[in-house]
């Protein structure tokens, strides 16, 4: 009889098997299992990041900023708008971290809600959204109200109807949740949020390259994300942010600098900002960190998100059934949801004492990820990652749960 949990026809079937082959080899790992937290390297990166050294910036020098770096961070936000966040160009740049951008776009939501005094957000979002929310709240006076969420199901329609209300400036959530990979019903979530009259500010981080995402139709004002995860751009390749094109007249940068200026170079006294979303911008684009991003993003525009969606979804129904089949017995629950609609590309699982569990992985060459107290996240790539690595990552972490 054949092994149902046999990974070589899901492998045989993969139309995206081939993109495996064209990221850089690493010694020693049997399964990576965390490209949701650090996508791995697409391989011609590294002849891209040498050519561009010795060839863009050694020979072209002060003379690429004209030829074509000073527009980066538009071009690479269209592309990214384009291949992963159903944005029309004009509307995303590609600049500082996710945690700057969350700041300079949440700032100016508030900004464009005055009198309104209050931020919704919820528990379980990331650290680093509560953190900027609650500074900007401290900053200005302003409330902020958290919805308590169970981190394995998310925020709901419903929770956020009960939490609007004329008091509320700004919504924001994480579109995919960090913890438990829930996907939040954000064109609902949008609308609710509208008729009370705020903003709304969706966090893609674990969106961007795994999950479509439809900014544009959702309506949704504002949004930033990271591009070291799903979209491989490297440890701290710079983040994308998103202003909707009809709130681009307004919208104004907390961080003003001299590259969101309306005139850079002409050295004025006094702010002017640019027009359209290069006034997100402040300092200068940082070129070199984006060289990576570049070609993976070339790959994404290969396989198209709806494929990689695809696979992901794949991906992830196999990491339950081998959970299910391998690893429920031995006392691990699954905490993410097993709707593959609400799911996002990773899978959570728990067991108390599963921290003590990752030196013996990594040792085996499995590396997932860890969310205290008890949860490894298995995050498979859908780019990178085979059926087959999955199983090998999984069948090592039975055997020491069983063990
Ligand atoms: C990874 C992640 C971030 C990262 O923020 P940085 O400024 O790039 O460190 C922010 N928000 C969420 C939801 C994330 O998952």
């Amino acid at each position: 009889m054949p092994d149902p949990l046999d990974p070589a026809p899901h492998d045989a079937a993969d139309p995206l098997a081939s993109f495996r082959e064209r990221f850089t080899p690493a010694p020693g790992v049997v399964a990576y299992l965390d490209g949701n937290s650090l996508g791995r390297p697409p391989a011609a990166a590294a002849d891209r990041l040498a050519g561009f050294v010795r060839d863009d910036w050694g020979t072209r020098l002060i003379r690429g900023w004209d030829e074509g770096w000073w527009t980066l961070p538009e071009r690479l936000g269209d592309r990214i708008g384009g291949l992963a966040l159903g944005a029309a160009p004009g509307q995303t740049v590609v600049a500082d971290s996710t945690t700057v951008l969350l700041h300079k776009l949440a700032t100016a939501a508030v900004a464009l809600r005055p009198g309104r005094d209050e931020i919704v957000t919820d528990t379980g979002n990331f650290p680093t959204d509560r953190d900027v929310l609650d500074g900007i709240a401290d900053a200005r006076g302003l409330t902020v109200r958290r919805i308590r969420t169970d981190p394995a199901a998310g925020i709901t329609p419903e929770q956020v109807a009960a939490a609007v209300s004329g008091r509320t400036a700004l919504v924001s959530f994480s579109h995919v949740g960090y913890r438990s990979g829930w996907i939040a019903d954000a064109p609902a979530i949008t609308r609710i949020a509208h008729d009370a009259g705020a903003l709304v500010l969706w966090d893609l981080s674990h969106s961007a390259g795994s999950v479509p995402v439809e900014l544009d139709a959702w309506g949704a004002d504002l949004a930033a994300g990271c591009t070291y995860k799903y979209l491989n751009g490297g440890p701290g390749s710079p983040a994308f942010g998103y202003v909707r094109a009809d709130l681009l007249a307004d919208v104004e940068n907390p961080v003003r600098g001299w590259v969101g200026r309306a005139d850079p170079f002409g050295m004025t006294d006094g702010f002017a900002p640019a027009d359209g979303v290069r006034r997100m911008l402040s300092g200068t684009p940082p070129v070199l960190a984006t060289v990576p991003l570049q070609v993976s993003l070339e790959m994404l525009a290969e396989a198209g998100i709806g494929a990689v969606r695809e696979k992901s979804r794949r991906l992830t129904r196999y990491a339950l059934e081998l959970a299910d089949a391998w690893l429920v017995p031995h006392g691990v629950a699954v905490a993410s949801p097993r709707d593959p609609d609400r799911l996002g590309g990773h899978v959570t699982l728990t067991r108390p004492g599963f921290a003590g569990l990752l030196g013996p992985l990594h040792a085996a060459g499995v590396i997932p990820d860890y969310r205290g107290p008890d949860g490894l996240r298995i995050g498979p790539a859908p780019l990178s990652t085979s059926f087959a690595e999955l199983h090998a990552g999984l069948s090592v972490l039975r055997s020491l749960v069983a063990g």
